[in-house]
């Protein structure tokens, strides 16, 4: 199987390679050329096994130079104990008849970029090898807070790798930030920088694009990589969670074998529910995908009307990881609904980086409108969702799930579908425990953090994950913090090349 640029087609690489690679040349993602098709009969002997044993048998579908053996290696470590501390990986809650959660948390870092980035260093080493690649990797990440969490524990410690992530200092929270400055691992860095999340990552876009740093670094035997959701390795671990969840409905006796199934998912840079469109296509039994939106409602509109339109403010919300106005993996989605109109794409693409938008055809419109549903909520609605919710059913949801449950209603209310749902859960409310206890009506007296832990675990009785728990006893490692002209400098020191 190879792997197409989704904006040339004559650009073909293997997987191992592709997931080295990254982004393509030409600045179209990686998509396979065909997508493996399932039978009932797979799907029912997966509903048998555990959750690595799932996802080393779906990934292998993509993965033709990776062997059996080395995919069940991989998946244990990713996602077995102590990675994951729930026996079910990813665990299916019933919250009643007709609408689950797949709880997509259970993680080093309580955020579901863990499902992805607990893989990816690992496919990413051995793609190296495999390619014949000798360079040690240095990973460099611009984070907005759950990112670069996720992205330190994966690396940390994996042999051939270096990580450093900068984030910004004025725009992560409390926990976020503790979780990364208290960061353990010999390969690891972690810098802040004065700004906003903009300045940061238009710093590390700056230092991607220095050819001169780039060469000095290959002669000290270091290739700069990403970790960003547009590398194929970060997307793949994602598929496997959309069949676990539809087989632990099945054994569960939740749906019949064979039954549609809809997902509801929290959508920033549309790498999540990208994947959910591709287990659909490989034969998963899914009628709809519901993308939820914040107050930056792009998708909402673009689903509504058809048009792509970055032209507007940027909201900062209380569901911080979907403030997107550019969700990097739609392109994938066009490419393939388009069944691969690698023209089209491209046009469309030059369209939203020269004028910052672009509209696509009543047909595809209509395609896609098959499929998806977008809709949104703002901040008020996100609140109000979460305290009636643990009102009626003892439920703890973290404004990121909060605001795919409400759309969810609002799906149900405008649709009269009443399909079995799974809503996406992606974060553990302990991440956000301010707008949490907020919206439960507590007064947090200006206090954020860890000082709220034991406040909401009174409140809710909801447990505290160990990792975060344990927070409040590691020192602090990495106290930099630097203008955002003075990165580049960073990354020279951290990597060692200076003088050299
Ligand atoms: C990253 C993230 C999302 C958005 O996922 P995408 O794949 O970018 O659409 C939603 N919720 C949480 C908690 C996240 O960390």
């Amino acid at each position: 199987m190879h792997y197409l640029s989704t904006r040339d087609t004559s650009i073909k690489l293997t997987a191992a390679q592709a997931i080295v690679q990254g982004l393509a040349r030409d600045g179209g993602l990686f998509t396979p050329e065909t997508l493996p098709e399932v039978s009932m009969d797979f799907i029912s002997e997966l509903c048998g096994l555990s959750y690595c044993d799932r996802a080393a048998k779906i990934m292998k579908l993509f993965l033709e130079e990776f062997s059996a053996e080395e995919l069940d290696v991989f998946c244990r470590e990713a996602y077995g104990a102590p990675a994951f501390d729930h026996p079910d990986t990813a665990p299916v809650y019933r919250l009643e008849e007709g609408l689950s959660f797949l709880e997509l948390w259970h993680g080093p870092t309580s955020a579901f970029k863990d499902m992805a980035l607990q893989m990816l260093p690992r496919l990413l080493t051995a793609s190296m090898a495999k390619t014949g690649e000798k360079k040690e990797v240095c990973i460099l990440v611009a984070t907005s807070g759950d990112t670069g969490k996720a992205a330190l524990e994966g690396f940390k410690d994996v042999e051939g790798t270096r990580i450093l992530v900068f984030y910004p200092r004025d725009g992560v929270s409390d926990i976020q930030k503790l979780q990364m400055t208290t960061q353990e691992g010999k390969n690891v860095a972690v810098c802040a920088v004065e700004g906003d999340f903009d300045d940061t990552q238009s710093g590390v876009k700056t230092i991607f694009s220095d050819e001169k740093l780039r060469s000095e670094l290959e002669k000290n035997g270091l290739l700069l990589s990403s970790a960003n959701s547009i590398n194929w390795g970060r997307l793949l671990p994602q598929i496997v969670y959309y069949f676990s969840a539809y087989c632990d409905l099945i054994v569960k006796g939740d749906i019949r074998q064979g039954e549609g199934i809809n997902f509801c998912v929290p959508t920033g840079n549309f790498g999540n529910i990208l994947a959910g469109y591709l287990a659909r296509r490989m034969g998963l039994p899914v009628n709809k995908l519901i993308c939820a939106s914040n107050a930056n409602r792009v998708l909402t509109d673009f689903f509504t009307e058809g048009k792509y339109d970055r032209n507007r403010k940027l909201y900062k919300t209380i569901s911080p990881s979907m403030d997107i106005l550019i969700s990097s993996n739609l392109e994938r989605l066009l490419f393939i609904a388009s069944e691969y109109d690698d023209s089209m794409v491209s046009s469309l693409m030059s369209g939203l980086s020269e004028a910052g938008y672009y509209q696509i055809s009543d047909a595809l419109k209509e395609k896609l409108s098959q499929v998806f549903w977008g809709g949104c909520a703002d901040d008020g609605e996100a609140m109000e969702t979460i305290g009636r919710v643990f009102e009626k059913y003892g439920y703890l949801l973290d404004p990121h799930t909060a605001v795919a449950y409400n759309v969810y209603e609002k799906y149900k209310e405008k649709s009269d579908d009443r399909t079995h749902c799974v809503i996406v859960s992606t974060a553990s409310p302990y991440k956000f425990c301010g707008s949490v206890l907020a919206a439960l009506g507590h007064d947090i007296g200006g206090k954020d953090g860890l000082e709220l832990f034991e406040h909401m675990k009174s409140v809710t009785g909801v447990e505290i994950p160990w990792r975060l728990k344990k927070l409040k006893d590691k020192a602090s490692r990495f106290d930099r913090s630097v203008s955002k002209n003075d990165m580049k400098p960073v990354v020279v020191e951290t990597l060692g090349i200076s003088g050299r």
